[in-house]
């Protein structure tokens, strides 16, 4: 492997830790890419990687995309991210997270966990015992911020889609608009929940086929296939599943004029932004419209607000991306730029 420094996706990352305890085969990195607005905060993701390098890649471009979500939802936090790497059967053992806890808190506060993929609200609970910098815990009571962060970013996403059609369809409502949501577990059904009630034409792809059928006949959807989702005439596509869906031959025929979506790092290259941006459709980029769940998590470790302050913050979501998308067509540079642009001068890298 080449050296860190080398690495084509290490972008000025204050350090990347790699921890080994050697009695329960814990391996971890912790990748902090900037601390300028407040301590590294971004989930921990638990994942059998392929190789060691394909895990290094992941912490240092999550850990970045993590300084941007923050610096532009308004958070006094900066970016980090954890991932473990499991075996092949995914085992984890209740010594391997006491041992993960310790590692977390021998960073002194720099950096601060969360739930990510393959990792549970039941794991961050068991994380406290070893270390405080932990957040996404069970709520006492509903009034209170944090708890699943699921149904906030759902909320923001759907705040997002409507500021989107408004912007580019010049549609105050959602009735008949037609929406195609890839992946409907957490976010995207959240998301389709909301739309139903508005009156939205919804289509709907997962994996996971029961969940989808069962979510259709509860709200009214159709369901596609997986490869049809991303090629339906439609007004808006909505990625809430995977990373990297957006790449030069699927931009090639994606059908709507919108799109926007919770899944993270959507564009598979930054010159995917710039194809999105060539064919006329609006992106919505995922770093912003998908912020309601760390702005919760966020409020909930920085003990500065109930859930109607959350509700509030999440609120701003459209006005942040309209503003993108307004600079967007004045640079005449992809919304996916101009917001990495935004969050470098708030992190102090402009
Ligand atoms: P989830 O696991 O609850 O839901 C993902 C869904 O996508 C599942 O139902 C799964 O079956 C489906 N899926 C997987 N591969 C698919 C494919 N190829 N085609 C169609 N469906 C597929 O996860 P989630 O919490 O809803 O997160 C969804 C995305 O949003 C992820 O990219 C995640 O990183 C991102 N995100 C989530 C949050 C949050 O608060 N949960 C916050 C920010 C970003």
């Amino acid at each position: 492997m080449s050296v860190m420094w080398e690495l084509q996706d290490f972008d000025g990352h204050e350090a990347v830790h790699f921890f080994h305890d050697v009695k329960t085969g814990l391996r971890a990195i912790v990748a902090l890419h900037s601390t300028h607005l407040g301590p590294g905060a971004g989930g921990t993701r638990f994942w059998h990687y392929e190789n060691r390098e394909t895990a290094v890649t992941d912490a240092l471009r999550l850990s970045r995309g993590m300084s941007f979500k923050n610096a532009m939802a308004g958070l006094p936090m900066g970016g980090g991210k954890a991932v473990i790497l499991a075996d092949r059967h995914r085992t984890k053992t209740p010594e391997m997270l006491a041992a993960f806890g310790r590692m977390i808190d021998s960073l002194g506060g720099k950096y601060v966990t969360a739930e990510d993929v393959g990792m549970t609200a039941a794991d961050m609970v068991a994380l406290t015992k070893e270390t405080k910098f932990v957040s996404g815990l069970p709520v006492k009571n509903s009034s209170e911020a944090g708890g699943d962060p699921g149904p906030f970013t759902a909320m923001g996403v759907y705040l997002g889609v409507k500021a989107a059609v408004k912007y580019k369809l010049g549609r105050d409502d959602m009735e008949d608009v037609h929406v195609a949501i890839q992946g409907v577990g957490s976010v995207g059904g959240g998301l389709a929940r909301l739309l139903a009630k508005d009156g939205a034409k919804l289509s709907i792809a997962d994996i996971n086929k029961d969940h989808a059928n069962g979510l259709a006949s509860e709200i009214g959807a159709e369901v596609v296939g997986l490869d049809e989702i991303m090629r339906l005439e439609a007004d808006v596509f909505s990625p809430n599943a995977l990373g990297a869906i957006l790449d030069k031959v699927s931009i090639a025929h994606l059908n709507t004029s919108i799109v926007a979506g919770g899944a993270n790092n959507q564009l598979a290259t930054p010159e995917d932004g710039q194809r999105i941006f060539d064919r006329d459709i609006l992106f919505a980029p995922d770093y912003v419209i998908n912020s309601g769940g760390i702005i919760s998590v966020a409020l909930e470790y920085l003990d500065s607000g109930d859930v109607e302050d959350v509700n509030n913050r999440v609120a701003m979501i459209p006005e942040r991306l309209t503003k993108i998308w307004e600079e967007s067509a004045v640079s005449k540079l992809p919304s996916a730029e101009v917001a990495d642009n935004m969050a470098m001068k708030l992190i102090g890298r402009d």
